[in-house]
């Protein structure tokens, strides 16, 4: 039965857009095909009128509230939004596909940055030294920026902007979102929520569009920053454009990681990591792995245990309990499947192949199964490329040593994992591997909310990584003041550049 569907608009000082979009864009349930939603894109101007909004909220209001006020907002979203996460998690899999314990998940990892940020009095003190000369005091402080934007991508639609947002806001920031135009409702329930909380309105808008909307953020003046999450072209594009307009930015872009298998590791804890991590949420998450390297003495017995535990997966509607939902588009999933044609005629062993057997679904839902390759070499492209999809390659190396170097002269370093019983190997591995975040028998190495969240090389551009107090940081600037109170013992011309007395 198909459904008329359903607008979905810019959020302007908390409330839902008027006017009429001159594009539009659909919005798909992938796990069917049906056309759920009709997305207004907005235009560069409609984007100059959100961000005067922001600005107007931040310089009238927010920007000065006091810490206790926003402190009390923060701890009352993160309520709401533990207390709806579920309806949150229902809009993410009607939209994105993933299952609905995979989107409850997510919006749980998002809800623990609104955790962190709940200590912001905490997390902004600075520092204070009494007569750092005599009976002159110096201490810092740090001041929100103005309307920074955040611009998310489809694969977490409510965990990336959660990864930001709440920061944001803590640091006394108003925020201009734009979302991914696949799936752009969870942001806007989100939004919703921090209204219900108590959050002044233009204080965080939600904004929805594609190039021509995030052309206008990353060129107009009062943007101050810019935090970017999305593939690494765009990244690239976004932090050179933004920069080059004067403001910081910070841009995740995309991944290939690897999971190191060494001899001593437990093969059935590798083989449970490698499915978990290379097919959850259809492998759509920059932390999936991708190419398993696994050393050639237990690498026939670990693919093995993969190919059994592969097989009882179930691949279907992310509504029904099933373990694997569809891919977010169907050009996504045309792009994803013809890794799979490439890769045999690369001379790779299609071990499963994700094209044959049933899913549970009505509909023409965008789905491939679970695959896995097994004999991948390094020049193929099903190793080279970021895949982005339920698509596993197993590459056989010899030593430990080999597969270092297989993940260090990879462009990317946003995730990697070793598995192994051998400590001083797994301590070795830390302190050598070029990637920002890395386990030891964890598969999925995403730091918690108070630690922070980042790649190196390809996966991110700028120096800042997202949360924690890397994130109090990029959304602050630092000031420091240097103080004397008057003092008639004080006084008279020195030309000299001071120095402490
Ligand atoms: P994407 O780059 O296509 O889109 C990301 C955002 O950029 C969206 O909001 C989109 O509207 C906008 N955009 C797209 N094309 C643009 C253009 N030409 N000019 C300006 N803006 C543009 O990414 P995606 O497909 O939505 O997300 C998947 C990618 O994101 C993967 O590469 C994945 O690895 C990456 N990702 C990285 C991280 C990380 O932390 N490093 C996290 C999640 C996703």
């Amino acid at each position: 039965m198909s459904t008329t569907p359903t607008r979905i608009t810019h959020l302007l000082a908390g409330v839902p857009w008027e006017g009429t979009a001159e594009r539009t864009s659909p919005v798909h349930n992938p796990a069917t095909g049906e056309q759920t939603g009709v997305l207004d894109l907005a235009s560069a101007d409609l984007v100059g009128e959100v961000v005067a909004t922001a600005k107007q909220a931040w310089t009238e209001e927010w920007g000065n509230v006091s810490l206790t006020k926003r402190t009390q907002v923060l701890f009352k979203f993160r309520q709401l939004l533990d207390e709806r996460k579920e309806d949150i998690a229902a809009l993410i899999t009607a939209e994105h596909g993933k299952v609905l314990s995979d989107a409850v998940g997510e919006v749980t990892r998002g809800l623990e940055v609104a955790e962190f940020a709940c200590g912001i009095p905490h997390l902004m003190k600075g520092g204070f030294t009494e007569n750092a000369s005599t009976k002159v005091d110096v201490y810092s402080i740090r001041q929100s920026l103005g309307v920074v934007a955040v611009i998310s991508p489809f694969n977490f639609p409510a965990m990336v902007p959660l990864w930001f947002v709440p920061v944001a806001i803590a640091c006394g920031n108003a925020v201009v979102i734009k979302p991914s135009e696949k799936d752009p409702s969870a942001v806007n329930a989100v939004a919703a929520l921090w209204k219900e909380a108590g959050l002044p309105d233009g204080v965080l808008n939600v904004v929805h569009g594609d190039k021509e909307a995030v052309d206008a953020l990353l060129t107009h003046p009062d943007v101050k920053a810019v935090s970017f999450v999305g593939s690494t072209p765009i990244a690239k594009y976004v932090y050179e454009t933004g920069t080059a307009h004067g403001k910081r930015v910070q841009a995740l872009g995309g991944a290939k990681n690897h999971m190191l298998v060494l001899p001593d590791a437990d093969l059935d804890l590798a083989a449970d990591a490698a499915v978990n991590a290379g097919f959850g949420s259809a492998g759509e998450r920059c932390m999936a792995i991708s190419a398993l390297l696994a050393v050639d003495t237990i690498a026939d017995e670990l693919v093995q245990k993969i190919q059994d535990r592969v097989g009882k997966l179930v691949t279907g509607d992310g509504t029904r309990g099933c373990d694997m939902g569809p891919l977010v588009t169907a050009q996504h999933r045309d792009k994803v499947t013809s890794y799979l044609d490439a890769g045999t005629e690369a001379g790779a062993t299609l071990v499963i192949d994700g094209r044959e057997g049933d899913v549970d679904a009505d509909g023409e839902g965008y789905f491939l199964k679970p695959t896995l390759f097994d004999n991948v070499t390094p020049e193929m492209s099903v190793y080279q490329d970021e895949i982005f999809g339920p698509v596993l390659s197993v590459v056989r190396v010899k030593t430990y040593d080999e597969g270092l170097k297989l993940i260090n002269d990879n462009p990317y370093g946003n995730g990697t994992a070793i598995f192994t019983n051998d400590g001083g190997a797994a301590r070795r591995f830390q302190n050598e591997v070029e990637v920002g975040m890395v386990g030891v028998n964890v598969p999925i190495p995403v730091p918690m909310a108070y630690y922070s969240f980042g790649g190196w090389k390809n996966s991110l551009f700028g120096d800042t990584h997202a949360h924690g107090m890397e994130g109090v940081h990029f959304f602050t600037r630092g000031k420091v003041v240097t103080s004397r109170w008057l003092d008639p013992s004080h006084g008279g011309i020195e030309l000299g550049f001071p120095q402490n007395a």
